[in-house]
């Protein structure tokens, strides 16, 4: 398996969503707002690389499969807000990387929004913003990009389009490190567990334990979930 940071997170989240996800392979519906997230995405990507707006907004839209819930006016909202000027760096940057200096190190990958001069941006269209170092996902983009551009620091920024605020943070080398050794910690024990699932196949709810939380109440394995698990009906199912 080949990891990214919503994988590693999924599994640190709850190691039950994650098996029926990904060991599973069972389907996760595409909702409004990761329809949204990708036409965005598309959208901004497209208009710093020299199409109109109108034209990298209907872009945006094709690329989200023209989900029945998305407004083509909500996505050029968002991407007018997005502060961008023509050619301004590298856009969907894409990175695959071994997570240690070792024979069979798991490897991670992940595209970067935007990266120019030591600065790597991300788009959040998300309703609610957070800080930057909430949780790793830039921190280990932060690494990803010291490595193959060879630099000490990195300076993360996420961007909150729906309410035009920022959230950055310059990553040190410890910062990059931290979020390297979590990565691997993470895959290692997911690999290890997918070896132990193939020798104990009905050990599977050992193997991924649900973890109720309020993430429940978007999950779209609550149903069997409650019923496998016998657990409490998680918060807002
Ligand atoms: S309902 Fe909650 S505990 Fe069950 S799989 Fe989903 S996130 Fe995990």
């Amino acid at each position: 398996m080949i990891f990214s940071f919503s994988r590693l997170n999924l599994y640190e989240q709850c190691p039950f969503r994650f098996y029926n996800k990904y060991i599973l392979g069972k389907d996760e519906p595409v909702t409004q707002p990761l329809a949204l997230g990708k036409a965005v995405h598309q959208a901004i990507d497209d208009k710093i690389n020299g199409l109109s707006h109108e034209e990298a907004v209907l872009n945006g839209y094709a690329a989200a499969d023209f989900h029945k819930e998305l407004k083509q006016q909500e996505i050029s909202e968002l991407v007018d807000r997005a502060p961008i000027q023509l050619n301004m760096g590298e856009t969907e940057m894409y990175f695959k990387l071994p997570l240690a200096d070792e024979a069979n190190a798991p490897e991670i990958q992940g595209y970067i929004d935007l990266y120019e001069d030591g600065i790597i941006t991300d788009w959040k269209t998300n309703r609610v913003s957070y800080n930057i170092t909430a949780n790793k996902q830039l921190a280990l983009y932060a690494w990803a990009i010291s490595q193959i551009e060879d630099l000490k620091t990195v300076k993360g920024v996420l961007n909150f389009l729906r309410f035009k605020k920022e959230s950055s943070h310059t990553f040190t080398v410890d910062d990059m490190e931290k979020a390297r050794k979590w990565a691997l910690e993470l895959a290692k024990e997911i690999n290890e567990k997918e070896g132990l699932l193939k020798i104990q196949p009905h050990d599977y709810k050992k193997l991924y334990p649900a973890k109720p939380s309020r993430l429940c109440s978007h999950c779209p394995f609550a149903k069997s979930c409650i019923k496998i698990n016998d657990i409490e009906t998680p918060l807002g199912v």
